[in-house]
């Protein structure tokens, strides 16, 4: 067994009882990973991912792995994701044209699947305290191809102070103990002490409180840990019902066939989970079986815990009004650079309903329900189109992944071995026996957008950015004939 800590044995022997041999047995067993396959992209169809079966909620997760290297990785066809993990995302389900909060969200893994289901319509908004991981965050929503995204980096109490009452939903996928992902590792073991739940008990409170200032009134918050502590979970959703009465919890569908299991009652009385009372009080708590954990020794997956709670229409509304962002005029400079870009590189642009933002001489596609950004620290903004260079425009990276292939002018399809050479950062000797003209090339990989090139006398002048460059396997495993 993984070396646990005494307390936490002690711990949980007290509350699993009979069932405790088979939790802990768990930390022995290999972890079980999981994908998730993007539907925003022009092609879903992989060829160079392990597939193990379908995870039994949602329509887009599998067990298995896909190499950081692999095409359907690079080009934002998946993003790997543990499969207990998946089962949040399912549980905010967002709608279409909703504003969405993921208050807590890098690397992304939320994220970018709350991204699937808005289909590109209304407003997510990913904030990241630490702007090193919001970085990694934005470059994940980067690949994945979201455009109606906003990636800031805040802290809960500064974001609240600009948006009050502004989402329908909010997910806090909060800061935990990480106990279940002690398997994954071995730091969060390392890090745990028995008074460690309550420590983080402390900051989830904090970091609600600021979640609920910017709840719509009738909206709702989904709350979830990767972690089995029940000062972190079940505690921290008696609190909020006692400290916020406006709010009701909303059942969780198990599902049929999934072997996710009811949230306990018996252990929001904190004294009982203590160790300091034999007893608990379950008839207060009855409501907290509507939430749901996700037990690794039940299922093929690790250790979650989720609740969504509603908020009653009847909170009172607050006078604070939120301007909306303001488009930016280009200059007419700008316009005729831009104008000649779309021209040369569209088949037909579409603007998306969107409006332009320019930051410096970065231009945006801003959604258009985005609020005003001023003197905010933001890392993405909708679509990033590209920059204003000296007597030309020249594409984002962004955009090569957030738009079809079929919608551009110029495609060029990788096969095998350009694709070493595109990712590496190579020039690609195209000759001239093809329809290419001079300018911007859409690099497609296996039917998605790769990045960008710009052809010129027999050859593809390579734009794949230098952050991202690295040496592809060249053994035909990771790719099939078709490719
Ligand atoms: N939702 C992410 C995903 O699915 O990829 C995982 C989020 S992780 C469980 C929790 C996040 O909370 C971390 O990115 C961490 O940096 C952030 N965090 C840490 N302290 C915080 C604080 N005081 N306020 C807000 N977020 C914090």
């Amino acid at each position: 067994m993984a070396t646990l800590p005494e307390k936490f044995i002690e711990k949980y022997t007290r509350l699993l009882g009979t069932e405790a041999p088979n939790f802990f047995k768990t930390f022995d067993e290999p972890i079980q990973k999981g994908y998730r396959i993007n539907p925003l992209k022009a092609n879903t169809h992989t060829f160079d991912t392990t597939d193990d079966g379908k995870i039994p909620y949602g329509d887009w997760g599998h067990y298995g792995t896909v190499s950081g290297h692999a095409v359907s990785h690079v080009t934002g066809v998946v993003y790997s994701q543990e499969p207990s993990a998946q089962f949040v995302g399912e549980v905010v389900h967002p709608d279409l044209g909703e504003k969405i909060l993921d208050l807590a969200a890098a690397p992304g893994g939320k994220t970018t699947h709350l991204a699937a289901f808005m289909q590109q319509t209304g407003l997510l908004w990913s904030n990241e305290i630490f702007m090193g991981r919001a970085k990694i965050l934005s470059e994940n929503v980067e690949r994945m191809g979201v455009q109606n995204v906003i990636v800031s980096s805040h802290s809960p109490a500064e974001l609240s102070a600009k948006l009050p009452q502004y989402f329908d939903k909010i997910l806090l996928d909060a800061p935990c103990s990480g106990e279940g992902m002690f398997r994954k590792n071995s730091a969060a073991i390392t890090q745990w002490h028995q008074d460690f739940p309550q420590e983080l008990a402390e900051l989830q409170r904090n970091i609600l409180r600021d979640a609920v200032k910017m709840l719509r009134p009738g909206g709702q918050i989904i709350y979830s840990t990767c972690t089995f502590s029940p000062e972190e979970d079940e505690q921290i959703i008696a609190w909020l019902m006692s400290e916020y009465p406006e709010f009701t919890l909303e059942t969780i569908d198990k599902l049929a066939d999934t072997h996710i299991s009811d949230g306990r009652p018996d252990w929001a009385d904190k004294q009982f989970t203590d160790g300091q009372t034999i007893q608990s009080t379950t008839s207060d708590h009855t409501e907290l079986k509507k939430t749901a954990r996700l037990w690794p020794q039940n299922l093929n997956g690790d250790g979650h815990f989720v609740a969504k709670l509603s908020q009653s229409l009847d909170v009172p509304v607050i006078s604070q009004t939120i301007k909306p962002i303001k488009s930016t005029q280009l200059n007419r400079e700008q316009q005729i650079l831009l104008d000649a870009f779309i021209q040369e590189s569209f088949i037909h642009f579409q603007r998306r309903n969107r409006q332009y933002v320019l930051f410096g001489t970065r231009l945006y596609l801003a959604p258009l329900e985005a609020p005003d950004i001023s003197k905010m620290k933001i890392l993405r903004l909708g679509i990033e189109m590209g920059t204003f260079k000296k007597n030309r425009f020249e594409p984002a990276h962004a955009l090569a992944l957030a738009i079809h292939p079929t919608e551009f002018a110029q495609t060029y399809d990788l096969n095998h071995d350009d694709w070493a050479k595109f990712v590496h950062g190579d020039v690609i000797q195209t000759g001239t026996d093809h329809q290419l003209k001079k300018g911007w090339v859409l690099m497609a990989a296996n039917g998605n957008g790769a990045g960008w090139g710009r052809y010129v006398n027999g050859q593809i002048k390579n734009f794949f950015p230098k952050g991202l460059r690295f040496a592809a396997k060249q053994t035909a495993d990771e790719f099939i004939e078709e490719f």
